[in-house]
């Protein structure tokens, strides 16, 4: 006899069966998200190096980054703990766009014809339009219970920018944004984003510091670069008591913030019944590549998984195919702690490429002690082989990816062809920072055939880090 019992245990089964194969998009309710950042360090067995004090090369002692950093988030900086816990409010504000989706790309598997399954965690959902609030909420929350007014900050593409302004806002706090002259020219719009939820904006270099006027003096027409809108932002910061400094990237604060998009994206890998093979984030200064991969890298680290975890660089900026590890500063004039990375050289200046996100001369300490040992693997991508793969994945997925994004599209598209040719079937992850639409005169000028790529010679290189040799011993 066929009861209405039966009849719903049938449904169930069958609804759970259809559910594995036809879902396309997996959420997470609003309480599933996870209550904790994931710290890597806590797991690994050669430790990040110490970052030094920029006049003694002393190991930094943490009270000296107070003038520019909240305490709360300096604890966050030294961590050893696995696991720290997401305050509520900032929790709560993460509700405001989180949980995000993770997304199989059947499109793209289609568009290319792979046996492969590729999977992608959707960032770009975000208000602004990718991972940066992921850590731009928590930096503004620490620095508003400890009574921060200002702060300052920089930004290349516009993303941080637009983050922070957003955060800043929600909490309150006044805030100043050096942004790389070439996107301030660039994107506009971005300008004004920052500018609609409360911030100043001003091209970098500027006249308003030492920094950039020694800059300006030096190279009238630069394009500007992080390195340089960094020093100009923490000068400001260092400069006033009651003003805090904000990075949205490299440092282990930021990373551990992001660590969020690999957590959940865990949960729902679990909920399609995968688990990947292969984990791909872009790479500027590690933020979004660390915030999806070291969640899978701790089943590496211990020993139950073996997934293959690739950063994926531009060949414009290649800091961790073709950099050298030693110590360096973090921005450009030289007023940061010295960090051990894996770097280009602070005076290395990238090519415009309109990845402005990835135009950073060096990686966080982390990524870098990752690196050295083994345990995370890089590829660099040429400009016109990152729009490419844009273009395809907007046509076979509807969404219009940042070109920082492409770049992490680009190696998927290739480790997924690379299966097909082996006659095996991975399943790929990439990280979908964040979205495009920022960033369509990109576009138009790759349609136009105005786009090229910028090959980097060995020997400029080669100068850049020489340069470095003075500042400490190379390992
Ligand atoms: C800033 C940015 C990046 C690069 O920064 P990471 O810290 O390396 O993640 C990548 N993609 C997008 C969309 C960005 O805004």
């Amino acid at each position: 006899m066929f009861t209405s019992e039966h009849r719903a245990f049938y449904k169930q089964y069958l609804n759970l069966n259809l559910y594995f194969m036809i879902s396309r998009k997996f959420f997470l309710a609003e309480n599933e998200m996870p209550r904790q950042w994931y710290n890597v360090v806590a797991d690994m067995v050669n430790k990040p190096l110490p970052p030094l004090h920029p006049g003694t090369k002393q190991p930094l002692n943490p009270a000296e980054l107070e003038p520019l950093f909240a305490k709360g988030l300096i604890a966050q900086e030294i961590s050893q703990e696995r696991w720290i816990d997401i305050p509520q409010e900032v929790y709560d504000l993460y509700k405001i766009y989180r949980p995000t989706p993770l997304v199989r790309a059947f499109g793209l598997e289609k568009a290319i014809g792979t046996k492969s399954k590729i999977y992608f965690k959707n960032e770009s959902v975000s208000p602004v339009g990718s991972h940066k609030l992921n850590s731009a909420i928590p930096q503004a929350y620490y620095n508003k219970i400890e009574g921060t007014k200002r702060m300052t900050t920089e930004t290349g593409a516009g993303q941080w920018g637009t983050a922070l302004s957003f955060a800043c806002q929600l909490f309150g706090i006044d805030l100043n944004i050096f942004m790389v002259k070439v996107s301030y020219e660039q994107k506009p719009f971005r300008k004004s984003l920052m500018n609609t939820w409360g911030a100043k904006v001003v091209a970098s270099p500027s006249t308003l510091t030492e920094s950039g006027r020694k800059i300006l003096a030096e190279f009238p027409n630069s394009s500007g670069s992080l390195g340089i809108a960094i020093s100009e932002a923490v000068e400001m910061a260092a400069k006033d008591p009651e003003t805090k400094y904000a990075l949205g990237s490299v440092l282990n604060h930021v990373l551990l913030h992001q660590t969020i998009i690999g957590l959940e994206s865990e949960k729902q890998m679990e909920m399609a019944g995968d688990y990947p093979d292969v984990v791909i984030g872009c790479f500027g200064g590690g933020s979004n590549f660390s915030g999806i991969a070291l969640p899978f890298l701790r089943h590496n680290l211990s020993g139950d998984k073996k997934t293959e975890i690739i950063a994926a660089e531009p060949a414009s900026c290649p800091k961790l195919t073709r950099g050298v590890f030693q110590y360096d500063f973090g921005d450009t004039v030289g007023l940061t702690p010295l960090i051990p990375m894996y770097t280009l050289g602070h005076n290395f200046q990238p090519a415009d490429i309109h990845a402005g996100g990835l135009r950073y001369h060096g990686a966080g300490a982390i990524v870098s002690q990752l690196l050295k040992d083994g345990l995370i693997s890089a590829q660099a991508v040429q400009q016109l082989d990152t729009f490419e793969a844009g273009v395809l994945f907007a046509r076979a997925e509807g969404i219009i990816p940042a070109p920082e994004s492409t770049h992490a599209i680009s190696v998927a598209i290739s480790e997924a062809k690379k299966a097909d040719e082996a006659g095996v079937e991975k399943t790929i992850l990439f990280n979908l920072s964040g979205h495009g639409l920022m960033d369509m005169a990109a576009y138009d000028q790759y349609f136009a055939g105005n786009l090229t790529n910028f090959p980097i010679s060995a020997e400029s290189i080669a100068e850049s880090v020489s340069k470095l040799e003075h500042l400490a011993e190379k390992f």
